[in-house]
């Protein structure tokens, strides 16, 4: 039994799909449904009897625990945050909330469930954090990728909560012996992505005939993974991660927003053509910048394709087609998220 926090979303939701496809071991999977957490992801596996939802905040100590002494998972891997950095920059008090108090909570309700169990148990327990690369700040164009021992300097409040609940995790190893592990990654995309984010976005308001804006320039660099690559990074740091360490994951996909936005509407205008002959290219927008937009992100892999021989299966160019084509496969998903529909979907299911 393993416990996910954070698993209506949009990684902790292929995580467990993908998890309950690949083996037998049951999860419990803790969402408080904030407005990015939607049950209608996990659909398939909601009458699995390996997948127990439980609504609720990985900041309520006591349900935590609750959890934890009933269910006694093997590991913890902790996916819940406030995800998204625009909606940090307008309201960052939910931010601080959620990934600082909230993950110090989860933090807190381990360590004391962990002082109860006996040694052997211990020794296999693991505290998995999932966390970013923007913890890292911008890079100069001709610096080197982030490797895990460049410094921390945050520049967004969701980077900085990232941040301090990367430097929590890494206190509870280091104080109390908690036995965790933290991943970074770089910029995820694929299947059940909120439309809020640049690629689904952009496949929405393109097949919707709306603008699709770009900020700035354009130019600003993300590295990109698959985030079902990203899910079995996490399953390899999981099952081989050295307690105590920290792996970058990254896809070795550095590419400017502008190209980004090129190839979505390119691989558009050939599986969903617009008449004439046009092309979605003429929908892009330049808009306003991002208040403190960093200008470059790019991820060192080495350490986890080295010390635990992790490969994305994916490249940028593989990836983006199966997500442009699970987006036009799924347009009643969209659909919902986008209306607000979902939320009926939920009030239905969840009880
Ligand atoms: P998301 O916003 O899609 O999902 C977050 C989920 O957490 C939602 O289901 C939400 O309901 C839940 N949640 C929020 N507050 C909670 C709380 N207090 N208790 C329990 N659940 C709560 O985010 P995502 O993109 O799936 O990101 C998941 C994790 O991966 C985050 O920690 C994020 O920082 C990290 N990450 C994301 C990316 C990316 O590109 N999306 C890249 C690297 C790391």
């Amino acid at each position: 039994m393993i416990l996910v926090t954070g698993g209506a979303g949009f990684i902790g939701a292929n995580f467990v799909l993908d998890w309950l496809a690949l083996q037998d071991e049951p999860v419990v999977n803790l969402d408080v449904l904030t407005y990015a957490g939607n049950l209608e992801n996990l659909a398939s596996v909601w009458n699995d009897p390996r997948h127990l939802f439980v609504k609720g905040s990985i900041a309520d100590h006591d349900l935590v625990e609750e959890l934890l002494r009933f269910h006694r998972p093997r590991a913890i891997l902790n996916f819940a945050a406030e995800s998204h950095v625009d909606r940090s920059i307008y309201g960052p008090e939910e931010f601080i909330q959620t990934n600082i108090v909230g993950t110090f909570r989860l933090l807190e309700a381990t360590r004391g469930f962990l002082a109860a169990q006996n040694e052997a148990f211990r020794a296999g327990f693991r505290f998995l954090h999932v966390s970013t690369d923007e913890v890292y700040g911008s890079l100069a164009p001709t610096e080197a990728a982030f490797s895990e021992q460049r410094k921390y300097e945050p520049n967004s409040p969701y980077s900085a909560s990232k941040a301090a609940s990367d430097h929590l995790v890494r206190a509870y190893h280091h104080t109390y012996g908690l036995p965790v592990l933290t991943t970074n990654c770089s910029n995820n995309y694929g299947p059940y992505h909120f439309p809020e984010k640049l690629i689904p976005l952009v496949i929405h308001n393109a097949l919707s005939g709306k603008q699709i804006p770009i900020y700035g320039d354009g130019m600003q660099v993300r590295d990109w993974l698959f985030v079902k690559d990203h899910c079995s990074a996490i399953r390899r740091v999981l099952e081989n991660g050295k307690v105590g360490e920290t792996y970058n994951v990254g896809g070795r996909n550095e590419l400017t927003n502008l190209s980004v936005v090129n190839t979505l509407c390119e691989i558009l205008d050939e599986l969903r053509p617009l008449p004439d002959a046009a092309s979605y290219q003429s929908q892009i927008a330049f808009v306003r910048d991002r208040p403190g937009h960093d200008r470059r992100y790019a991820i060192d892999a080495d350490k986890i394709e080295r010390d635990l021989d992790w490969r994305p299966s994916e490249t940028f160019e593989t990836g983006i087609r199966k997500t442009v084509q699970w987006y036009l496969a799924n347009e009643a998903w969209v659909k919902n998220v986008t209306s607000g529909s979902y939320r009926q979907w939920i009030d239905r299911q969840y009880r």
